[in-house]
C-alpha cells in the first residue's frame, strides 16, 4: 500500500471512529451526560431535609394504569365518573368493581427501581418525608419509612356512615375481595375505599404533616403532573421556604416555571443514576 493510499485508509478510519463516537452520543441516554444530575445528587447530604412528593409516574414502571387516556380506563369508565361519593352512593357494587379490579393490578405488580430509590433514602437520611399521591402502598412495599399517604390507601377501608364504634379506617389487603361491596364490622353498613376522592378535602392531619414538610433543603416533585391542588401548592410552599426545588417528570408540567430545576425522564431511570452520583454519606 502506498503510503497516499495508507493516509487515505487512516483518515477513512479516523473518520469512521468519529461518526461512530458521535452515534454513540445518541444512544446514550442524555441525562448520563447532564451536568445537572451531580449537581442535584449533591444536595442530598446528610443533615439535609429532604422532603419528595410522588405521583402516578413513580408506578408507572410498575406496570399501574395511570387511568388517565384509553390504556388506563376501566369499561370506559373515566376515574372522574367512579371516584366521587355521588358515584359510590348511586352504585356501591360498581365503584367497589373498580376498586377490586385495581386492588388485583396492583397485588400482581412490584415496586420499581424509582420506589426502590425513593425507600433507600428515606432509610439513610435522618430528615427525609415522603409524601405520595398514590394509593397503590408501592412505596411502603418497597420499604419505605413513614409515608405521608396525601390520597389515602386503597388498601383500608372505612365505614361509609362514619358509625361512632368503627375506627376511622382499617386494612383489608385481600384480593378479590370476598363479597362485594364490603361491609362495616361495626355497624354492617356499607364500608368504602379509604381514598380521598374528587371533591373530598384532605385528611386535615395529613395535610399538616405535608405542609410541615414543605420547610425543607430539598423538594423534589416526581412523576405527577401537580396540576391538583392542594398538591400543586406543595412545591410553592417549599419555595418560600427557601428549598432548591426539582421536578422529574416525563413531560413538563405547570410546576415546570416554578421549580428550580427540570429533568425530564422516566423516575425510574433519572432516580436510578442520581443515586449513583449521590455523595458517599
Ligand atoms: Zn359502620
Amino acid at each position: 500500500m502506498s503510503a497516499s493510499a495508507l493516509a487515505r485508509c487512516l483518515l477513512g478510519l479516523g473518520r469512521e471512529t468519529l461518526t461512530r463516537r458521535h452515534e454513540v452520543e445518541f444512544v446514550v441516554s442524555p441525562a448520563a451526560h447532564d451536568p445537572r444530575i451531580p449537581d442535584l445528587a449533591s444536595r442530598l447530604g446528610k443533615g439535609q431535609r429532604i422532603t419528595v412528593l410522588t405521583g402516578a409516574g413513580v408506578s408507572a414502571a410498575s406496570g399501574i394504569p395511570t387511568f388517565r387516556g384509553q390504556q388506563g380506563l376501566w369499561r370506559t369508565f373515566r376515574p372522574e365518573q367512579l371516584a366521587t361519593p355521588d358515584a359510590f352512593a348511586r352504585d356501591a357494587v360498581l365503584v367497589w368493581e373498580w376498586y377490586d379490579w385495581r386492588r388485583q393490578q396492583v397485588a400482581a405488580s412490584q415496586p420499581n427501581r424509582a420506589h426502590d430509590v425513593l425507600a433507600h433514602w428515606s432509610r439513610i437520611f435522618d430528615h427525609f418525608t415522603l409524601i405520595t399521591q398514590n394509593v397503590d402502598g408501592l412505596h411502603e412495599r418497597a420499604g419505605t419509612r413513614g409515608v405521608v399517604r396525601f390520597h389515602g390507601s386503597i388498601w383500608e377501608l372505612c365505614c361509609w356512615n362514619r358509625c361512632s364504634g368503627a375506627p376511622d379506617r382499617w386494612l383489608d389487603d385481600s384480593t378479590p375481595l370476598a363479597s362485594l361491596p364490603p361491609t362495616c364490622r361495626s355497624c354492617g353498613g356499607i364500608a368504602r375505599p379509604s381514598v380521598v376522592w374528587y371533591g373530598e378535602p384532605i385528611d386535615p392531619e395529613v395535610l399538616n404533616q405535608s405542609l410541615a414538610a414543605t420547610a425543607c433543603d430539598l423538594f423534589l416533585t416526581i412523576g405527577t403532573s401537580a396540576l391538583v391542588h392542594p398538591a400543586a401548592s406543595l412545591v410553592s410552599a417549599a419555595r418560600q421556604h427557601g428549598a432548591f426545588t426539582a421536578e422529574i417528570n416525563l413531560e413538563t408540567t405547570s410546576a415546570s416555571r416554578r421549580v428550580d430545576l427540570v429533568l425530564q425522564g422516566r423516575a425510574e431511570e433519572l432516580l436510578d443514576e442520581i443515586d449513583s452520583a449521590r455523595p458517599a454519606p
